[in-house]
């Protein structure tokens, strides 16, 4: 099974794009979803809501007034705090039942929109940030989904700027504006990232078998991600050698390694099997004995 972060500014695509990975076979765990479910009608996080923000955020029949809600939330960063301090924790419990209940080879797409915003992208194997300018953003939600522009403009500037949004992508999915008569370039983009680097990875992790090292070099952006992730998954990590592939890291213990897409590659190492992103670590103390062991021989 592989987990993968899907993200990107609102209305930069996430929806479109996860509609064409479940298309292609992936299982969709949607945050926006899953945050409406955790505070319906007769839920404990709606009744939390309520304590929180009182009882005009409840519209006539019991549910929650979302427009109520998000004015007040989209006006006050404090407040948008403390929403998510409820709902958050709700949804990521959620998350994991449904991630528990995926089959052994699929291809978990988490559609996440502020994936970046709460600094889970590097608990993430993965991370593919879909990506449209702010302006084209604005465009869409205002053009396409009837949002007021002043409401469009608040909602995008609540959010990741596109810098610190693209720096979090191990996949960055350009999706500016269709140009009519043209065919649009999405779907095949999206394909070739279920083909190319999606499948070999789950059945690279699946299998205990590291990925191919890639072509070309990584980059400064590529050398920070696979040290934010690692320090997600073992507390500590430690760059040895970031110019060429594979990546050399060093890390004190084994923690979390396996979530966030390694797999066992002898003793004491570790090695990614994202197929554009190798990896070689080393386990502290078990690994240098055995390094040490190799060296003299
Ligand atoms: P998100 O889920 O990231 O908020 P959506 O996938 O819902 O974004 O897309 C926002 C709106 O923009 C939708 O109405 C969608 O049909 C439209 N849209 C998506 N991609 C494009 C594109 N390349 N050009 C024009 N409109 C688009």
């Amino acid at each position: 099974m592989l987990r993968v972060g899907l993200t990107g500014g609102i209305g930069a695509g996430k929806s479109t794009v996860s509609r064409l990975l479940t298309g292609l076979g992936a299982v969709l765990v949607d945050a926006d979803v899953l945050a409406r479910e955790v505070v319906a009608p007769g839920t404990p996080g709606l009744a939390a809501v309520v304590a929180e923000f009182g009882s005009g955020v409840l519209a006539a029949d019991g549910a929650l007034d979302r427009p109520a809600l998000g004015r007040v939330v989209f006006a006050d960063p404090r407040r948008r705090a403390a929403l998510n301090a409820i709902v958050h924790p709700l949804v990521a419990a959620r998350r994991r039942e449904l991630r528990a209940a995926a089959a052994e080879d699929a291809v978990v797409v988490e559609d996440v929109p502020l994936l970046v915003e709460t600094g889970a992208a590097p608990g993430y194997p993965l991370v593919v940030v879909v990506d449209a300018d702010a302006a084209e953003r604005e465009r869409r939600l205002v053009a396409e989904r009837g949002m007021d522009p002043a409401d469009a403009r608040a909602r995008i500037a609540a959010q990741a700027g596109d810098g610190e949004r693209r720096a979090a992508a191990d996949v960055l999915l350009p999706n500016p504006r269709r140009e009519p008569g043209r065919p649009d370039p999405l779907p095949a983009l999206v394909e070739r990232l279920w083909r190319e680097r999606l499948l070999p990875f789950e059945a690279g992790l699946r299998a205990g078998r590291p990925g191919p090292v890639p072509d070309g070099e990584p980059t400064a952006a590529d050398a920070r991600r696979v040290l934010a992730r690692l320090e997600a998954a073992a507390g500590r990590a430690r760059l040895e050698q970031a110019a060429s592939w594979p990546l050399r890291a060093r890390v004190p213990a084994e923690g979390g390694l396996a979530s966030v897409g390694y797999v066992g590659a002898g003793p004491g190492r570790f090695a990614s099997a994202d197929p554009g992103c190798a990896v070689v670590v080393d386990v502290e103390g078990e690994v240098a004995g055995a390094a040490r062991v190799g060296g003299r021989a």
